[in-house]
């Protein structure tokens, strides 16, 4: 415990151990959050009213843009697994919002239920999934998202948001947006499929590594073994270098703009989206503006994939953000598209 408050935590600590990006930003205080209770205390404790409080996960997709944080971070560690209720063909878990979001699917997996088989190996922590509704290889949470729980950060209370209160989109959701920095979740429920016999594979190349794997009918195991497989030869691990995945959202634009870049660039992939509109990959466009494997001292563009920016060691948060902005404008000048970016900037 720390005087004047019932909670312990550290002054001047690193958050190079809390961030994938691997920048070395200090925080003025640390905290951990083990549950609901020493969160309410951290959240009316007199001493931090005036002071900014930042809610971290793994801290996969974030940025810090500046050496210090001259505030308090609260590490969100609030763990458990239970069942909530179960009918013949579906499992509600509830799931702590500090559980890692890879051991939550791998839980799953051995428990036979499926839905997040094709999410596996995505880093981070159960709490911050919905934030964003991750995504890949054709699912969202939100397919399988029931509801969550989360505090109030003026009041302290505890509040259910179903799947329509989050108001899930692609990579988005109430919290980046009307909620922002308003609520701190703190469990998330998921209806899983018992004993599932069907499955996602029709995306990317989940079906041809499973039959390079030899799996003739597919089952939870092998769907997320081939994703794990997929996702380890296309992306760094950002234990040997740092990085927080696709840096830029996929950019959805209108029909008009689509017809007019594909006159000049007859091979532009793109994905369906709205009447009207057309999703296109923001690698693509990197890589095709010739970022793909840049370098500028200790920061860059990914070697294999022009989505990622990554850290060689020592580079700053600055570095990357102007990175960043020198590729935003230099796609927004070739294509007229403008990038925006998924990681979130502190
Ligand atoms: C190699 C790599 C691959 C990735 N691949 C994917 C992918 O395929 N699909 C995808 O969607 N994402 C992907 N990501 C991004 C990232 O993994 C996800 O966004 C993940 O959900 C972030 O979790 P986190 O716990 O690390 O969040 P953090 O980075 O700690 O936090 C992210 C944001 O959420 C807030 N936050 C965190 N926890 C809480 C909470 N409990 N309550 C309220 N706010 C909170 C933080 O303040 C911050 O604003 C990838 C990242 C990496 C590094």
């Amino acid at each position: 415990m720390n005087e004047n408050t019932t909670f312990h935590y550290e002054r001047n600590c690193s958050l190079k151990p809390f961030n994938t990006f691997g920048i070395e930003a200090q925080a003025h205080y640390l905290a951990k959050a083990e549950d609901i209770e020493t969160l309410r205390d951290i959240i009316t404790a007199e001493q931090f009213q005036n002071t900014p409080v930042l809610f971290l996960g793994g801290g996969s997709n974030v940025l810090f843009t500046k050496n210090y944080f001259e505030g308090l971070v609260v590490l969100m560690q609030i763990k458990g697994i239970s069942v909530l209720k179960e009918d013949d063909t579906h499992v509600w878990l509830q799931v702590g919002a500090g559980e890692v979001w890879h051991e939550f699917v791998l839980e799953c997996i051995k428990r036979n239920l499926g839905g997040v088989e094709n999410l596996s190996l995505i880093p981070g922590t159960v709490g911050a999934a919905p934030m964003q509704n991750i995504g890949a290889y054709g699912v969202e949470i939100k397919d399988t998202f029931d509801s969550l729980e989360a505090v109030d950060r003026k009041t302290g209370q505890l509040r259910l948001f179903t799947n329509a209160d989050c108001k899930f989109g692609y990579r988005e959701s109430v919290f980046k947006h009307e909620l922002k920095d308003q609520y701190i979740i703190t469990s998330v429920t998921f209806r899983l499929v018992k004993n599932p016999t069907t499955y996602t594979i029709s995306y990317g190349d989940i079906q041809k590594t499973l039959q390079e794997m030899g799996m003739q009918t597919p089952s939870l195991r092998a769907v997320s073994d081939a994703v794990i497989h997929i996702r380890q030869s296309k992306l760094p691990d950002p234990k040997q270098i740092g990085n927080a995945g696709s840096f830029f959202k996929n950019p959805v634009i209108s029909q008009d703009l689509f017809e007019k870049i594909k006159q000049q660039n007859p091979t532009i992939p793109s994905y369906p989206a709205e009447t009207g509109y057309v999703k296109i990959p923001a690698g693509w466009l990197i890589e095709q503006a010739g970022w793909k494997g840049f370098r500028v001292g200790n920061v860059g563009v990914h070697t294999r994939q022009a989505l990622v920016l990554v850290n060689y060691g020592n580079g700053t948060g600055e570095e990357i953000r102007h990175l960043s902005e020198i590729i935003q404008t230099s796609v927004k000048e070739r294509f007229g598209v403008l990038l925006h970016t998924e990681v979130n900037f502190i």
